[in-house]
């Protein structure tokens, strides 16, 4: 028995439009797509997929780009803030090169010890660069214009904002394992001791802020890692044991998921390790074909005249 998460496997976020998207996270922040794929439960809508060569647990952010869904805004019960982990010394290459595209940022800041500059991706979504205190070996995804010396390597973490942090506070440490590593003020930070990366998890206390309202700009939900099908159902036997109605196992594709609502409100997941990106292209090919899962194959000519031209 497995009694320890590994850290994050993906992030999905909404966007609007899917070229924007699409450009932002290749060329200015530098991802590689790993999967071009479409909304499972609304295939007229891309489901896009950007991480680092292989798409490796830990380094997967996913967005839904939904044309014209309305600006959301972020606030209590949900993922507020994205941190990816690039090398010490990089955040004012980063800088430069977020006011040479004119992306929004903010002043370079410190938490817990470590340094880190926010933006907001073309949507609005927050996410911060964070220099990272302790060795990130993870190999990074290069392209032209961002190497080793820069490029990210994954989740550093992820911030939920709740108005009180004790509820989710115990599923972190009560089911999946995490344990509260330091706090600052109303930031709590809760770590897994069974990864080294993308292994924390911030709660953010703000008693008195609104519910968040999902839209463009901000996070759907936050998916953990399980290794394989029998550890993603014994953390589901847990989590339905508390009362908070898991749903049964849905194939992805890539993955296979269990969802559920955590009492704080944020929609969490857990997320198999295999198959992989790899299961449909070879590596060197990911992401640079349309993937329908068999149930839309039939359906393609049709999808492929709705879905944008990025
Ligand atoms: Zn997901």
């Amino acid at each position: 028995m497995e009694n320890k998460i590994p850290g994050l496997h993906h992030i999905t976020a909404i966007a609007d439009n899917a070229k924007r998207n699409h450009e932002f996270y290749t060329k200015v922040l530098g991802l590689r797509l790993v999967k071009k794929t479409v909304n499972f439960d609304d295939p007229g809508t891309y489901h896009f997929y950007y991480g680092n060569e292989a798409g490796t647990p830990g380094s997967i952010l996913t967005f839904f780009p939904w044309e014209g869904i309305g600006q959301g805004r972020n606030g209590t019960g949900m993922a507020t803030d994205i941190g990816y982990s690039v090398p010490k010394g990089s955040l004012e290459f980063w800088s430069d090169r977020f006011k040479q595209f004119n992306i929004n940022q903010y002043p370079l800041s410190e938490r817990f010890g470590e340094q880190f500059l926010s933006f907001r991706d073309p949507d609005g979504l927050q996410i911060d660069l964070v220099a990272a205190e302790g060795e990130d070996n993870r190999k990074p995804w290069e392209t032209g214009d961002l190497n080793a010396s820069a490029a990210t390597k994954g989740f550093h973490s992820v911030t939920l904002t709740v108005k009180n942090i004790r509820a989710t506070a115990e599923i972190l440490t009560d089911i999946f394992g995490y344990h509260l590593l330091k706090q600052e003020g109303n930031r709590y930070r809760f770590i897994t001791g069974a990864t080294d990366h993308a292994a924390i998890v911030d709660l953010l206390e703000l008693p008195d802020t609104p519910s968040g309202r999902q839209g463009a700009g901000t996070n759907h939900h936050i998916a953990f890692r399980v290794k394989d099908d029998n550890i993603q159902m014994e953390f589901r036997e847990k989590i339905a044991s508390r009362g908070l109605n898991p749903t049964s196992r849905i194939n992805r594709d890539y993955f296979y998921s269990v969802y559920f609502r955590e009492p704080g409100g944020v929609l969490f997941e857990l997320a198999t390790d295999n198959p992989g990106f790899t299961v449909d292209e070879p590596l060197k090919e990911l992401g640079s074909h349309l993937k329908l899962p068999k149930q839309f194959e039939a359906a393609r000519p049709e999808i492929e005249k709705v879905l944008p031209v990025i």
